[in-house]
C-alpha cells in the first residue's frame, strides 16, 4: 500500500519552499503538480522548468478542458438566445468566438461569457481545485493500492485571516489529508529556505510583484496593476484582447476584466485600459486599494494554497 504525497506547485515562493521541505525530508512517492491557468507570466513557466531541473522533480501540468462546455454554450446561443429575441448580430458575434482556444483561463471566460470577479470567484475552483481533484486525487482515491493521499499545501498563516485559522493538518471530505508544513513560517523564512537550498525564487518577486500567479489576478491591488502595466505591458495587451473576445461571447456584448462596482469609487467595469490609467493616479480612496488590498474577505482564500 502506498502513501501518495502531492505538492501543488504554483511557481510562487511558498509552494517552492514546501517542495524543498519535502525533498529535505526525503519524502517518498512525491508528485509535484502545477495547475496551469494559461494566464501566468512567461517568467513563471520558465521558472517551473528551472525548478524541475534544479530539484530533479518532474512538475506535472494540470489543465482543464472546456471544449464540451463551449460546445454546449453554442447550442444555448443558437437556441435560447434566439428564443429570447437576442439581436442576430450579437448571436453571430458570439458564435464567431465560441471555439476552444486551448487556453484554460480564456476558454473558461468564453464559456461563462464573463470574467471571474471578487464576488463570483469561479476561477480558482474551475482552473485549479477541480482539475487537480479530477486528474490527480480521484485516480489515486480509486487505485486499489492507495493507503493515504497527503496534499502538501504551501500556505502561511500571516497571508490572511482565512489562512491564519487553518490547522496544520486536517482531512478533507474525500479523505485526502491536507498538510500545511510552512503554516507558521514568515515570508523571510521562506526566502531564506530558498537560499539554504541554493534554489532561486521566481524572478517576478524582484520585478515589483508581491505575488506571482495570474497576470493580473482578479484580486490584484492598485500598486500591483500599476507595476504590471509598467513592466509587462504585453500582459495588459493580452488581457485587453481577451476583453474584446469575451465581450463578443457575452449576451451584453461587453465584458470587462475587473467587474463593475467591486469597490466604491473605483473605475472598474469600464475597461482594463481605464483601470490601468487609474492605477497610475492617486485617486480613488486609499492609495493602494484598487479592489481589496486588505484582508477584508475578498481576497482569494483558497485553503489549498493554489492561488498565492
Ligand atoms: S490567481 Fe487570481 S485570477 Fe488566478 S485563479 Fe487565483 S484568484 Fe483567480
Amino acid at each position: 500500500m502506498i502513501t501518495h504525497n502531492i505538492i501543488s506547485v504554483s511557481g510562487g515562493k511558498d509552494s517552492t519552499a514546501t517542495l524543498l521541505l519535502a525533498l529535505e525530508r526525503k519524502i517518498e512517492s512525491l508528485r509535484a503538480v502545477f495547475a496551469d491557468t494559461g494566464h501566468e507570466h512567461a517568467a513563471t513557466y520558465d521558472y517551473l522548468e528551472y525548478l524541475a531541473v534544479e530539484t530533479g522533480v518532474k512538475i506535472e501540468r494540470i489543465k482543464p478542458d472546456f471544449s464540451a462546455r463551449i460546445e454546449h454554450k453554442r447550442d444555448v446561443v443558437c437556441g435560447k438566445w434566439r428564443n429570447e429575441g437576442i439581436d442576430e448580430s450579437i448571436i453571430e458575434a458570439a458564435l464567431s468566438v465560441l471555439k476552444p482556444t486551448g487556453n484554460p483561463f480564456l476558454d473558461l471566460c468564453l464559456w461563462k461569457g464573463r470574467f471571474p470577479s471578487t464576488r463570483a470567484r469561479f476561477c480558482t475552483q474551475e482552473l485549479k481545485v477541480f482539475p487537480i481533484q479530477q486528474q490527480v486525487f480521484e485516480p489515486l482515491l480509486n487505485a486499489v493500492d492507495t493507503q493515504d493521499i497527503i496534499s502538501w499545501q504551501g500556505v502561511r498563516a500571516d497571508e490572511s485571516m482565512a489562512r491564519a485559522n487553518l490547522p496544520e493538518s486536517d482531512e478533507a471530505d474525500n479523505g485526502v489529508i491536507n498538510y500545511r508544513p510552512i503554516l507558521c513560517w514568515t515570508a523571510e523564512q521562506v526566502f531564506e529556505f530558498h537560499r539554504k537550498h541554493k534554489v532561486k525564487w521566481n524572478p517576478l518577486y524582484e520585478q515589483g510583484m508581491g505575488r506571482v500567479g495570474c497576470m493580473p489576478c482578479i484580486n490584484c491591488n492598485k500598486a500591483e496593476l500599476r507595476e504590471i502595466a509598467l513592466r509587462f505591458p504585453e500582459e495588459i495587451e493580452r488581457v485587453k484582447e481577451w476583453e474584446r473576445i469575451v465581450g463578443l461571447a457575452s449576451k451584453r456584448s461587453a465584458s470587462t476584466f475587473f467587474a463593475p462596482n467591486t469597490a466604491p469609487g473605483n473605475p472598474m467595469g469600464t475597461t482594463l485600459d481605464t483601470a490601468v490609467e487609474w492605477s497610475k493616479t492617486a485617486r480613488g480612496g486609499r492609495q493602494y486599494d484598487l479592489i481589496a488590498a486588505s484582508d477584508n474577505g475578498k481576497q482569494c482564500s483558497s485553503a489549498y494554497g493554489l492561488c498565492e
